[in-house]
């Protein structure tokens, strides 16, 4: 049977099987920004309002993470019981900027190392009727290799 998949938030990221985030980059001073910014750019010494929406790259280095141990508030849905996850800050291989994620199943603490190299996946957040709510991950991209997701 066939489920569609939805973002768990509109515009952030795309939906293909190689997703990215979706920001945006200035075009004067070339900056980017995650959420996006679509106001002004926030480098002070820049200041433009002309900002176009651009993929981020899809994998980086981790830079650090830590155990989540105990349910996220409402309006965030958790897995009932709860299972206690990582979250990784990870810094996007072009723009040099810390993307917060959560990291995918199976995939702990203890497997995680700064320096690492991540990419991003899209995994299923929960189940709405006939749809799939998904959101991004960080998964280690050596371990993606002859192992399905
Ligand atoms: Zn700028």
């Amino acid at each position: 049977m066939a489920t569609t998949r939805i973002p768990a938030v509109e515009g952030w990221f795309t939906l293909d099987d190689a997703p990215s985030l979706l920001g945006t980059r200035c075009k004067s001073c070339g900056a980017y920004f995650f959420p996006k910014e679509t106001f002004a750019c926030r480098n002070p010494r820049c200041g433009a309002s002309e900002l176009e929406e651009t993929p981020l790259s899809r994998r980086g280095k981790l830079w650090s993470f830590t155990d989540n141990r105990y349910p996220p508030p409402k309006p965030y849905v958790a897995p009932d019981p709860f299972e206690p996850y990582a979250v990784a800050a990870v810094e996007l291989e072009r723009e040099k900027m810390v993307v917060l994620g959560q990291v995918v199943r199976g995939v702990g603490c203890a497997d995680l190392h700064a320096g690492m190299e991540m990419e991003l996946v899209l995994d299923t957040l929960y189940r709405d009727g006939e749809n799939d709510v998904v959101t991004w991950k960080w998964r280690p991209a050596q371990a993606a290799e002859g192992r399905a997701q």
